[in-house]
């Protein structure tokens, strides 16, 4: 079974890279006509909600008729129900038309979620902000370092160039339609790209391949965001590595957090904290790319296919417990979910695939003996050591990596050689 052809599938990440424009203006220009385009087809849009009955495309095509005056057919120049003077390229009317299908129903939803609780209809919105996407047609001669794109310059609709900093396409990739995102002092491109995933083998036929490494992931609430430990098939250690930064992340963060305690006892209005809050969802989210850029690396590094991980909620209460540490979502160990977030679609790319593993000792037996083990503090609770009554002893988590390790080997039918077991006490995963 282990050699059967999975079929091939595809993965579309967004990066976000600066873009070099001359002609900034133009693209506020365009971005204003793209807006107005996307109110004027929202207020028919609202007025007409039986178009939302048809598909997408379907929809489209009848705002077209309605809207556009045709260029061909029976019906050229004929002047429609409800024409309006547009001066747009097709391609920006219906990125614009797209976009506005997608707000009336956002608008809808949120219309009916208020009559459900009895409350306040929301009013349609009257401006919108929205930022352009360039549909092919819209922009051309995309290379990686450069992209041409089709800009109104108050006069006619040309093409201008614009580089583009550290980007190169990816190998076989497809690039999709970007979105170009004004910022005050910046532009950014908003490039998705469309890769292939060579290999979706599912973790039980991966598991049976020859020389199958596995890499577990122990998140902690210390400096050690995160201890990994790579074992060959038989069991055996290969390579460990502790991510740190922890420390660091919750310096930051406790930083911020007891600023907005201090603004809301001084200030009565939420808008003082808007800032603070922003950076805190900044940080979490740079160290969890960093965390699982990391776990993801060490992977490709040591060839590893299989990562897995500890479904162990308790752990949190127990960290807290031991610790007397906040545990919350902003504390190393509150980070994990986005991590794990991150790194599955990280590591999805290179073919890595995660499982989950549900051991019922995974912290507080030896990975050895699977006795009983005690902890031992050592520096103002950063490093933990651990010791069993059979004179094992180590790092506190690098046994708990070892036992998510072990246990995601057994849960695959691994036979694990060699593992001391003295007093026959079997596998208590
Ligand atoms: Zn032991």
């Amino acid at each position: 079974m282990s050699d059967k052809i999975w079929k091939k599938s595809h993965y579309t990440t967004t990066y976000k890279v600066r873009l070099y424009m001359k002609h900034a203006e133009y693209l506020k220009l365009t971005n204003d006509i793209y807006n107005d385009l996307i109110k004027k087809y929202f207020d028919i849009l609202n007025e007409r909600r039986e178009l939302l009955e048809l598909s997408t495309f379907n929809c489209l095509t009848q705002l077209e008729t309605l809207t556009v005056i045709p260029k061909t057919g029976a019906r050229k120049g004929e002047v429609p129900e409800l024409y309006f003077e547009q001066n747009a390229p097709l391609y920006l009317r219906r990125a614009a038309i797209n976009q506005a299908i997608g707000l009336i129903k956002v608008h809808i939803a949120s219309e009916e979620r208020a009559k459900e609780r009895n409350l306040k209809i929301p009013k349609a919105p009257k401006i919108f902000k929205a930022s352009t996407i360039f549909y092919k047609g819209m922009y051309r001669n995309f290379e990686g370092s450069a992209i041409e794109l089709k800009l109104y310059n108050g006069e006619e609709w040309k093409w201008y160039k614009s580089k583009l900093s550290n980007f190169s396409i990816p190998k076989d990739a497809q690039i999709q339609s970007p979105t170009i995102v004004i910022y005050k002092d910046y532009i950014l491109a908003h490039i998705p790209v469309k890769e292939p995933i060579e290999d979706i083998t599912p973790v039980r036929f991966r598991m049976q391949e020859e020389n199958i490494r596995v890499c577990s992931v122990m998140f902690t609430n210390t400096d050690k965001f995160a201890v990994c430990v790579i074992l060959d098939e038989k069991g055996n250690f290969v390579k460990s590595k502790f991510i740190s930064g922890g420390k660091e992340y919750a310096e930051r963060t406790g930083y911020l957090l007891r600023k907005i305690k201090k603004n809301n006892t001084k200030y009565k209005n939420y808008t003082a904290n808007t800032r603070p809050w922003k950076k805190i969802y900044e940080i979490k989210k740079y160290y969890a790319h960093k965390v699982s850029r990391e776990i993801t690396n060490f992977c490709i590094e040591n060839k590893v296919r299989v990562l897995a991980y500890a479904d162990y909620e308790s752990q949190k209460k127990e960290e807290e417990k031991f610790y007397k540490r906040e545990t919350g979502e902003f504390s190393p160990i509150g980070l994990r979910e986005r991590v794990i977030e991150y790194l599955t679609y990280k590591t999805y790319k290179e073919g890595i695939l995660i499982t989950k593993v549900r051991p019922n000792y995974i912290l507080r037996r030896c990975y050895k003996c699977r006795e009983p083990i005690r902890r031992k503090i050592k520096g103002r609770k950063e490093t933990v050591k651990y010791k069993c009554k059979n004179g094992h002893e180590g790092d506190y988590y690098f046994n708990g990596a070892m036992n998510v390790a072990i246990m995601c080997l057994k849960k695959f039918g691994k036979e694990i050689e060699g593992k001391e077991n003295k007093n026959g006490d079997e596998a208590k995963y």
